[in-house]
This record gives structure tokens, sequence and C-alpha cells, in this order.
């Protein structure tokens, strides 16, 4: 697989918004965004161009990308699997992005970012109803029971994470519980429960010329 190696606030200071790749830095005072939120380059970036139409479906596609960690040959999969499913597509793109399981630890506050979470999954630490999965991409139902190995060492690094993190909640979608460190999937998550800063329907725009 590809490997982005492009500093991670490089990619947030280019779609001005805080993309949450870098874990607990992101929600201090050193983040890039916060302390100049300007483009990067070379003169310091000191003016964002008026995009064309077709440059803001490309950065709205490049935002939702990013936020997810995916290449684009990942997020194509995504894109056509979205589309061949009952409904909006746009809703169903992100429903399938926020289904990929390490996208539910980050979800759950496991962990503090996406990048964390595939090195938990990569490292076969999560079980999906009993069975270990070390699939980042996995996605998982209504229904699914999502836990952790029992180790002393990963127990605790979660529950630092839960309490460095205590400031975001849960979406509603997935239940915790607390103690047992054991989550489950209660429904399909919806754009609503993303609070993604992304206009999706301008991806299908991109997507279908
Ligand atoms: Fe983005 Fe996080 Fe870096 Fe801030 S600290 S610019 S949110 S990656």
């Amino acid at each position: 697989m590809g490997r982005r190696i492009e500093p991670v606030c490089r990619l947030c200071r280019r779609e001005g918004i805080k993309l949450f790749l870098k874990g607990i830095r992101c929600s201090g005072d050193k983040c890039a965004i916060e302390r100049s939120n300007q483009p990067p380059g070379m003169h310091g970036g000191t003016r964002r161009l008026k995009l064309s139409d077709y440059g803001m479906q490309l950065r709205e596609k490049q935002k939702t990308k990013k936020i997810y960690g995916l290449l684009e040959r990942q997020f194509r999969v995504f894109f056509s699997r979205a589309a061949r499913k009952r409904g909006v597509t746009g809703e169903m793109l992100i429903s399938l992005l926020e289904r990929r399981l390490d996208n539910v630890l980050y979800r759950l506050l496991f962990v503090s970012s996406r990048a964390e979470a595939r090195q938990l999954v990569n490292h076969g630490n999560v079980l999906v109803n009993g069975r270990l999965v070390n699939i980042v991409s996995y996605l998982v139902k209504p229904g699914d029971k999502i836990e952790l190995k029992k180790k002393e060492s990963l127990i605790n690094r979660v529950k630092a994470n839960l309490e460095m993190l205590q400031d975001r909640s849960i979406p509603g979608w997935l239940v915790l519980d607390k103690d047992l460190l054991e989550a489950k999937v209660e429904r399909m998550p919806t754009k609503a429960d993303a609070g993604l800063p992304v206009e999706e329907s301008l991806i299908i725009e991109l997507y279908s010329k």
C-alpha cells in the first residue's frame, strides 16, 4: 500500500480546517491551525484563491480522503460501493466510511487518531464478535461486539485515552461499556452521526463527470 509522506499538519493547513490527524495534539494549542491558519507554500500562502466549481468538488473529496486516511484508489472503492447502494449516494458513502473498524475505534475514543487505530488493528489487538480482525477497512454492522485483547499495557493505554479525550462524545450508533472496554454497534451510522465538515454532494458531482 502507498504511504503518505507529507507532514499531516500541512494537510490541515491546505484545507483550512482541523482534520484531527495528529491525536491529542489536535486538541491543544500546539495545533498548527490554531497557531496560524495559512495555506502551506513558499510565500506563506497569504491568501486562499477563489475556487472554481471543479476546485471546490476536488477539495471536498481530498478533505474526506484525508480525514479517513485513505488513498485515492481506496476512496474510489468506497465510492463505488456507496453508488451501488439504495439511498442518497453521498450519505451512503459517509455511512460506509464511518463503519470502518479503524474509524470505529477512533469514535469509541480508544485512540486519539485514526492512524493510531490502524496500528491497533494491524497489530492484532482488536476482536469483533470474539474473533480477531486485523483488517482496518473491516465494516462493522448492527449487533457487532467490539473488544480489545486483554493485555494490561493495551488496556491501560486505552483507558488513558478515554480519560484524555473525555471532552469528545461517542456517537449514538455505538454503545460503550467503559469498565469492560466492550462496545456494541446499535445501528448504522448516519451522516449526522459523523458530523463531518464536508459537503459530500460535491464529491458525488465530481465523480459523476
Ligand atoms: Fe491538523 Fe491536528 Fe495538526 Fe492541528 S494538530 S493541524 S488538527 S493534524
